[in-house]
């Protein structure tokens, strides 16, 4: 591929990426920075020998890191994709390497939790970090789903510090546009506040609809029968645990906010359902349905 001829006016071209993550969010970024010809090469580190082996083996990583240091060594963009509750290790084991010129981001779907981790971590080189939760993503994680178009028409929100290089934060924009992404900015209380409401609630509900179903005798049988509304209502309950389970632990505070407010719009519609009430449980779905009609992803939006 001829990296110059693709690359997307105005976007900064880096030296390597160092890509502390491997799977399906860092996979995906490496190969759409690849593809746009913003990167020349990229050095993978993951967990498992496995996951950076094979990402290699796909071709999302040129050279196989042995440790989150060495990925970053000669690194002047830094991508931590790894699950939330990863960062603040993984932040001390780069920090060394990290230099004003760095710009590290992270992909994670809290960031409260990360942005604590940073200041705690990074100390004086805070400046050079810019937060990012891209609004993409998968039920299937790992290398083997990383798509290079997994983040073009979505949206990027990204939840600088107080401290944070604007040059960076200018950088980190360009970047994401350039993958073919919507930037927003806001910071990472009302990331957090907002994701509870429409990212970490649904996911619980998911959890709970399918545990409460399979906990009943016949619940596997009730599962044969079901249609179209069921497996859009559920498709989320497949998600990653481990990923699920660190950014809901993560957010908690937000989130079993978000759980009261929905146990009171259910107790709402069950006092409806128990008086035999047909026109306040009408009035109740019809709030609901004009809802989400109206309701537009971001991401529809047509790119500019
Ligand atoms: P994934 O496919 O499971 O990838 C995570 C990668 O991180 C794996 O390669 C794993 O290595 C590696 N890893 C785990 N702990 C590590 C550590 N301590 N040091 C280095 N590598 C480590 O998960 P993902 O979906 O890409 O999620 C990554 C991040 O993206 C998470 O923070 C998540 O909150 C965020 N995110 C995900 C989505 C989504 O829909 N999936 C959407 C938005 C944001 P092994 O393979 O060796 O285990």
């Amino acid at each position: 591929m001829n990296a110059a001829a693709q690359q997307p006016a105005g976007a900064p071209v880096f030296e390597q990426l160092g890509l502390i993550g491997c799977g399906l969010m860092g996979g995906s970024f490496a190969l759409a920075l690849k593809r746009a010809g913003l990167v020349k090469r990229v050095v993978g580190y993951s967990k498992s020998p496995s996951t950076t082996e094979r990402a290699r083996a796909m071709g999302v990583i040129d050279v196989e890191a042995p440790s989150a240091l060495l990925a970053v060594s000669g690194a002047d963009i830094v991508l931590l994709a790894v699950p939330v509750a990863a960062t603040e290790a993984t932040l001390k084991t780069i920090r060394h390497l990290v230099t004003p010129q760095t710009l590290v981001m992270d992909v994670g779907s809290t960031k409260r939790d990360v942005v604590d981790a940073a200041r705690r971590v990074l100390r004086e080189q805070i400046g050079c970090f810019v937060p990012a939760h891209p609004i993409a993503g998968k039920e299937l994680s790992g290398v083997e789903h990383a798509d290079a178009d997994l983040y073009a028409g979505k949206q990027v929100i990204l939840t600088p510090l107080e401290r944070t290089y604007t040059a960076h934060i200018q950088k980190a924009a360009a970047v994401w546009s350039a993958l073919g992404c919507h930037v927003a900015k806001m910071s990472p209380e009302a990331h957090d506040a907002a994701f509870a409401a429409v990212s970490h609630l649904p996911h619980l509900l998911a959890f709970a609809l399918m545990n409460g179903i399979t906990s009943q005798p016949s619940g596997r049988d009730f599962l044969s029968l079901a249609g179209p509304g069921f497996r859009d209502f559920s498709r989320i309950a497949a998600a990653d645990p481990e990923m699920w389970r660190d950014v809901l632990l993560a957010n908690r505070e937000e989130l079993l906010e978000q759980s009261k407010l929905f146990q009171r719009a259910l107790k709402a519609l069950e006092a409806t359902i128990e008086a035999g009430n047909a026109q306040a449980l009408e009035l109740l779905i019809e709030q609901a349905s004009e809802a989400r009609a109206n309701w537009r992803m971001t991401s529809h939006k047509p790119a500019h």
